[in-house]
């Protein structure tokens, strides 16, 4: 988050800024006074930009507006140069529910669409004159921008909205990974097609064609992982043979250890509470300010709260991933019995998946 500002709060939803936002801002302005136009012509500059991403914002919190209704609370609203990121603590995984959150945000831009056409936008949009459209006045343009949002956001495929739309639709009629699956197929197919049209029209397009493919890629191998992991208790996933180290260890101490193992990030126990967690980061930029003698208690991030054997294992995973925190402590009747990291759970995954090929194949061949 420290790379945003948050500039208000709507619904009980923080809206950030990202620092990027704000370059281009000045660069806009700045590329316009150097033009020869002055400060107010520069700053008159800024409002068809600002009024561009004020419709994107409220196309998120229509997202975020129709996920509330579901339960499902929205963290952030964040805006970028590239367009506006609701980050919603998960998607409803009932297909209707998902429909309707995913629609939400383009409804919105048809709606200010319409208001724009009914405040007498329709004079530029009515032109015959297609050069009109784009020389038209701000509100004529806004209207286009929105009608632009509204198509470009159900083109079918992830990260997009329509990739939702289309997924949630399929999963009406099978199961949800299989869903996923096809629409990040017709997604990466779509990727392709931009991509072979950008390479001989539009450049731009093949940039959204890379965007569209890893969003295809990330939403198939995170409902996948999900899948394969529900059910899966802390305690399947967890380490067991580990060292914990105390505050008054010295960092070379912990030198010895991180050499001794594979262990790179080390909780911080003081026989009592959990303190943190030492990473081998922190460890190495604290050798190179103080030194082996130093103790590790000043380079200790602080971690998250113990959790223990039974807690589910992926909103587990999911607060790691969040938080950017390498592990944490896994305690059975307030004693420690393992240490769960990602790392730990990526090989998890990779076992399950040799398991599950291991498997197919045994079923292909019973069947033939
Ligand atoms: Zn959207």
């Amino acid at each position: 988050m420290s790379w945003s500002i948050k500039i208000a709060r709507i619904f009980g939803i923080p809206i950030y800024l990202h620092w990027t936002f704000l370059i281009l801002m000045v660069w806009l302005a700045v590329s316009q006074l150097m033009q020869g136009a002055t400060t107010a012509e520069a700053i008159q500059g800024l409002v068809f930009p600002l009024a561009i991403f004020s419709c994107v914002v409220l196309h998120e919190l229509g997202h975020a507006v129709a996920a509330q209704r579901f339960g499902v609370p929205t963290r952030d609203i964040t805006l970028l140069p590239i367009g506006g990121v609701a980050r919603l603590e998960r998607m409803p995984e009932k297909p209707s529910e998902e429909l309707v959150v995913a629609l939400a945000g383009p409804l919105v831009n048809v709606v200010i669409a319409l208001l724009l056409y009914a405040a007498g936008t329709r004079v530029a949009f009515r032109s015959e004159d297609p050069e009109m459209l784009m020389h038209g006045g701000m509100l004529s343009r806004l209207l286009l921008v929105n009608v632009f949002l509204v198509l470009f956001n159900l083109i079918p495929a992830f990260p997009m909205d329509g990739g939702r739309v289309l997924r949630s639709l399929l999963a009406m009629t099978m199961d949800y990974g299989k869903a996923t699956r096809i629409a990040a197929g017709v997604g990466q197919f779509l990727a392709i097609v931009f991509a072979y049209i950008g390479l001989q029209h539009n450049p731009f397009l093949i940039l959204i064609a890379l965007f569209v493919w890893i969003g295809a890629q990330s939403e198939a191998t995170q409902v996948s992982e999900r899948l394969e992991l529900e059910g899966t208790p802390v305690g399947d996933a967890m380490l067991t043979d580990f060292a914990m180290l105390r505050p008054s260890d010295t960092l070379g101490h912990a030198v010895e250890r991180l050499l001794a193992g594979s262990q790179q990030d080390f909780p911080v126990y003081d026989g009592q509470y959990f303190l943190g967690v030492l990473a081998r980061a922190d460890l190495l930029r604290g050798l190179a300010q103080s030194g082996r003698d130093a103790t590790i208690e000043g380079f200790v991030q602080p971690g998250l709260e113990p959790i223990t054997l039974k807690d589910p294992l992926v909103p587990a995973l999911n607060r790691l991933r969040e938080t950017g925190v390498p592990c944490v402590p896994v305690l059975d009747q307030g004693r420690v019995a393992g240490l769960l990291s990602l790392e730990n759970i990526a090989e998890l995954l990779m076992v399950k998946a040799a398991l599950g090929s291991r498997d197919a194949v045994v079923t292909s061949g019973a069947r033939a």
